[in-house]
């Protein structure tokens, strides 16, 4: 700037200069109109730049207004100190936080703004600061001038003050709600982990947090129960009523309060007084539930409930089967010292199920309250009777003759009349129903027989009473002693059957109307090392009663799905349909689709291949389980075979809920078509159901051509039996298919 107008004073005299000499000689203009031109040019230029200027000027006051602001109202106090500790600046926040106005505090002792009992330290911490040359932080009681007193965060530098030592800069916060909350954070700490066993869930009730008494109480780890719900102590004690009420207090209230039966990792049932709060966020939603509870199962009254609970069945407060085979060990001692006779009753009901299916469970359980009422009605007072579960019941007579046969009679009598007594027609909610007991008798004495044999002896007994045509009494005798010896050696062997690789796959083909080869069923064979050859028929119930058929099962899927790949590669086997039988305990297992799709991914066949026969007894529970099951395999590609159809209590309505391919008439039905016209009309109406809910229809056990011919005249399509062949192992079965 200065530049400029030295630039321009000079131009000036120049010019002055020249219009002079111009005057003097008036020939000779130019350089002067020239010279003026150029002042008038740098005149503007010079305008235009002290705008500039004056516009940078402007910004920087502005800036400063603006640090100033900052300075002055940040939310942070701010002041400088000398290495003396005397305020020199300081900004309002700073001011305000210390409540003092900022002129009375220039100069002035920062020491004097801390509190008493911080001296000390605030005076080691400056020593210490202004020797060694790095930012540092403390905190601090300090003192506003009204002598509140307030927690203070402070972090300070050194700035060089000019003349070789320095100042302190230094940002101050007032920290006391911080430091409010953590000591609250502090009291809640020693809180939740009281003597009261404490859960904290998310809203959707699964387990965030829970104490150490939690862990004492219930026997799991906090890694044991994050992320669980609080289902993970159910005692299975209360019904859905009492958790639909506790849900529906809970949303109301926002608060649960009362006893709760809870299982303990050892499988205790405690009583437990739980107290379950909801916690809401501002907006009123529920972000958390707290539960806490300590245990009452100390308390007189709540230990004779568990009593009662532990040996009691719920429903009938008939004893349960806790309590039966205590009794059971009395009665047997009482028997050796006595040398009278006992007897162990076995009931079944006949046709339960159904009548739970078709009148709903409440009308059932009413009915199996009733039936207790009539059993303990049909003893004497020292008998027991004893609900196992289901409808099974177990009646204990006790001090029978000390003469086996007029044991056996008395046994007898008491079992007739409890026969009869549960004949007789039920009133149940308004309705008349009725219902029939098969009972299985074995008698004791002494200790000749364990609790455990004596049990499975009645249990035998009644499984034969069941056999002879139900609503029937069966002593347990020699015969059935010896098959069940049999049969328990034969489930000893049964167990190392898969490990010993005993279990072999027959195949037995499968024909269309052409009688060309269209699939196959694959059929399990157990052979034996002294036994020989052993039929399903004699293994598949005892390995479905066991749990064996999942193992099983597993290695039949397998095999199967092996074979179909081993035929994939070769013409007159690769389209052969492989059916394989699945259990029902195996379809309940929870990770039977995973198992299927996992056995076919692995040997890489195709999933339209592989069939699965279902039979169906399947269907009596958990319907909609299966069906969403079926559902899952049949989007992979499998198909489903209704096995033994028209056998067991089949319904419509069922055939239109399962996502099915094919009905597999049973063999019974094709055994006596000849003979028995209702049979014929039985088979013509199955076809034609096939035809109406668009399923395949295969007929199995078609031994004579009269039989095939039957069939194809009536529309059937695909037939197995030992027309055809009969099941073969491997190698047979691919010299069968060869042939045809
Ligand atoms: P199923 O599935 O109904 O099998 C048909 C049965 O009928 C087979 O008996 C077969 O040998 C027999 N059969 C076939 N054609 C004829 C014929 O023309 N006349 C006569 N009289 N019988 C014929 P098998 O092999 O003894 O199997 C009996 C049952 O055992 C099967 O009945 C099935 O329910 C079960 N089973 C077989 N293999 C398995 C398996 O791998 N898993 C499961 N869970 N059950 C299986
Ligand atoms: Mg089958
Ligand atoms: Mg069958």
């Amino acid at each position: 700037m200065r530049e400029q107008s030295k630039k321009l004073s000079q131009l000036r005299t120049q010019a002055e200069t020249q219009l002079a000499h111009v005057s003097e000689n008036a020939c000779s203009p130019r350089p002067a109109e020239e010279l003026l031109h150029k002042l008038q040019v740098y005149e503007v230029e010079l305008e235009v730049q002290s705008e500039a200027l004056r516009q940078a000027q402007v910004e920087l006051e502005e800036s400063y207004d603006r640090y100033v602001n900052l300075y002055d109202f940040a939310p942070v106090g701010y002041l400088t100190l000398t290495s003396e500790g005397l305020i020199t600046e300081i900004n309002l926040t700073g001011a305000a936080l210390l409540g003092v106005q900022r002129k009375e505090l220039l100069l002035h002792r920062f020491a004097h703004f801390v509190a008493k009992e911080y001296n000390n330290s605030w005076h080691l911490f400056l020593g210490n600061f202004l020797q060694n040359d790095e930012q540092q932080s403390c905190e601090l009681l300090l003192k506003r001038s009204n002598d509140q007193n307030f927690h203070a965060h402070l972090d300070c530098l050194h700035i060089n003050a000019g003349n070789g030592g320095y100042s302190v800069r230094i940002a101050f916060t007032d920290i006391s709600e911080h430091k409010q909350a953590e000591e609250a954070l502090r009291i809640a700490a020693i809180a939740f982990e009281s003597m009261e066993g404490i859960m904290v869930t998310d809203a959707n009730g699964i387990i965030q947090r829970v104490n150490n008494a939690f862990t004492r109480l219930t026997g799991y780890s906090e890694e044991e129960a994050m992320e669980q719900t609080p289902a993970l102590l159910n005692s299975g004690r209360h019904d859905s009523d009492f958790f639909q009420d506790m849900w529906a207090t809970l949303n109301k209230q926002k608060h649960w309060r009362g006893k709760i039966w809870n299982k303990r990792k050892n499988g205790k049932i405690a009583a437990d007084w739980l107290t379950i709060t909801a916690v809401t966020a501002p907006d009123g939603n529920i972000t958390h539930y707290v539960g806490t509870f300590s245990d009452i199962t100390s308390n007189p009254e709540a230990s004779a409930e568990i009593h009662r609970l532990a040996y009691y069945d719920l429903l009938t407060q008939l004893p349960n089967r806790r309590m039966l085979l205590d009794r059971l060990k009395q009665a047997l001692a009482t028997s050796s010292r006595s040398k009278h006779y006992g007897a162990l009753l076995f009931l079944d009901l006949d046709n339960f199920k159904n009548l739970n299916d078709t009148r709903g469970h409440y009308v059932g359980d009413l009915l199996l309250v009733e039936i207790a009422h009539r059993l303990n009605v049909s003893v004497r007072e020292d008998d027991t009777v004893a609900r196992l579960g289901g409808d099974e019941f177990v009646v204990m007579l006790e001090n029978l003759s000390d003469n086996m046969q007029e044991a056996a009679i008395q046994a007898g009598l008491i079992s007739e009349k409890i026969r009869k007594a549960v004949a007789m027609s039920y009133l149940v909610q308004g309705l008349e129903l009725w219902t029939t007991v098969s009972i299985g008798v074995s008698l004791f004495y002494g200790h000749e027989a364990s609790i455990d044999e004596l049990l499975k002896h009645s249990d035998f007994a009644m499984y034969h009473a069941k056999q002879e045509g139900r609503n029937n009494i069966r002593f347990f005798d020699p015969e059935m002693q010896a098959t069940l010896v049999e049969r328990s050696s034969l489930e000893s062997d049964l167990r190392h059957a898969l490990g010993r690789q005993q279990l072999r796959l027959y195949y037995q083909i499968q024909v269309d109307n052409e009688r060309r080869a269209i699939g196959a069923e694959a059929l399990l064979r157990w052979v034996h090392p002294e036994r020989g050859l052993i039929l399903p028929e004699h293994f598949i119930p005892l390995a479905e009663k066991t749990g064996l058929i999942v193992p099983i099962g597993l290695w039949v899927l397998q095999t199967a799905c092996a074979q179909l790949r081993d035929w994939a590669d070769n013409p007159a086997t690769s389209n052969l349909q492989l059916a394989l039988n699945a259990s029902a305990l195996e379809l309940r297992q929870p990770d039977f689709v995973e198992q299927v799709q996992q056995a076919i991914s692995v040997t890489g066949i195709n999933p339209a291949l592989l069939k699965i026969e279902l039979t169906e007894s399947l269907l009596v529970d958990n319907l909609s389980d299966t069906v969403t099951k079926m559902n899952a395999l049949k989007a992979f590609g499998i198909s489903f075979s209704m096995d033994d159809f028209g056998t067991a209590y089949s319904s419509l309505a069922y055939l239109k809920q399962l996502p099915l391919d094919q009905l597999k008439i049973d063999q019974s039905f094709i055994r006596d078509l000849g003979d028995n016209s209702s049979n014929a009309a039985l088979v013509q109406s199955i076809i034609l159901m096939g035809r109406t809910f668009g399923l395949d229809v295969i007929a199995e056990g078609v031994e004579e051509e009269a039989q095939l011919s039957f069939l194809n005249l009536n529309g059937c399509h695909a037939y197995q039996g030992y027309l055809f062949s009969r099941p073969l192992p491997l190698a047979e079965f691919e010299q069968v298919i060869k042939r045809v």
